[in-house]
Parts: C-alpha cells; structure tokens; sequence
C-alpha cells in the first residue's frame, strides 16, 4: 500500500507558488507520501522538471499529469505527460485520455470550475471526492455523486502553497510502479484520508 497526493501544482502554474525544487526536497523528507501527481493547469512543464529533479531518488513516485481546464469544467488527467489537443470539451480530453491510456479524474466536482452534476453524462474513471482546497459541503457532495456513479473517489490537496501539499491524500493497493499505481486507480483499490502530523518540514 503506499499513499499519494494526486493533485499538486508547481510554480508552472500561473497561480501556484511551490517551486519544484522545494516539492521534491519535502516529499523525500517525509515518510507518509510515496508519490505524487503534478497536476498543472493546462501544461506539463512542471511534471518534468519534478521528475528530472526526483530521478535520484527511486523510492518516490512522480505520477504524470495535468488539471485541463475544458469549456465546462475541470478534468484531472493521471498518467499522460502531454497536452491534450484543443478545443478543450470534456468528449475531447476524455476520448484523447483512453488513446494514451489515461485515467481520467472529475476534479472537485462541486467547487468552482468543477463539472458538477455534468460530471455524469461523461465515462470518467474517477471522482475528486477530497480536495485539500474545498468546503467540507463540497466534497460531501463528490462523495455522494462518487457513489451514485459507482466510480472510486480519490483525493489531492491541490496545493498551491507548500503549506498545504499533501494535506490530504489516496491510499493506494499498489507498489510505486507507475502502471500498478494507475490500475489500482481505475479498478478503486483506493480510500481516502486526511494527514494528521504536520505535513511540511521547515528546510
Ligand atoms: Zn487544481
């Protein structure tokens, strides 16, 4: 079993202030989390640089990703380390997702810029239910909806600050192996749950 934070964004988006150098040096000062996603908006400059600066360090997970600001609403991407092609609808993103194999991840459905009840027209693999960033009201409602679509419900601090990274995380039955990480999502050998000890390290 290890833990992850599926939702983290780096410097590389415009409203992020956690440098890459400084996600990388508290995920290996810490023994809670075994991987994290770089999910920046709409680019994955940030997922290399944190894969470059973490190459040393093989026991930690740099899950590639993306946040796709599509026209209704926000879709995590894990597991792809491209942009999708434009335009950016939902059947879009979601059809260019299973052609690279992709899981594909409604982010904090009820929150602004989330799909909300849309979320159920479309075949995605997963259901933001804990965002670090949301009202508890929010992600009740993720939860809720999770359930009604019997879909597994993941969660991501959605840190912007490195104050909040890993705030929350996804317990997940798999190894640090990229791909066992990626089914294990898909097939919801998943739960969620909430960091009890401080969560970042003054260095
Ligand atoms: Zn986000």
């Amino acid at each position: 079993m290890i833990r992850a934070d599926l939702h983290i964004h780096t410097l590389f988006s415009n409203d992020s202030s956690i440098h890459p150098k400084t996600l990388v040096q508290q995920l290996i000062a810490q023994p809670y989390i075994n991987a994290v996603a770089i999910t920046d908006h709409n680019t994955v400059k940030g997922y290399y640089k944190v894969r470059e600066l973490a190459s040393a360090h093989p026991d930690v997970t740099i899950i590639p990703g993306i946040e796709v600001s599509t026209v209704d609403g926000d879709l995590l991407l894990l597991g792809v380390a491209e942009v999708p092609p434009e335009p950016w609808t939902v059947e879009n993103v979601i059809d260019f997702a299973r052609s690279v194999g992709a899981v594909v991840v409604a982010a904090h459905p009820y929150r602004e810029y989330g799909l909300g009840d849309l979320t159920k027209d479309y075949k995605v693999d997963a259901i933001e239910v804990l965002n670090g960033g949301s009202a508890r009201q929010c992600n009740a409602l993720a939860e809720k909806l999770a359930k009604k679509m019997g879909l597994p419900g993941v969660a991501g601090s959605d840190a912007h600050r490195v104050e909040e990274l890993w705030s929350v995380y996804t317990e997940i039955k798999a190894s640090t192996n990229l791909d066992e990480i990626l089914k294990a999502i898909k097939t919801g050998l998943v739960r969620v749950g909430h960091m009890e000890k401080p969560n970042t390290l003054k260095i």
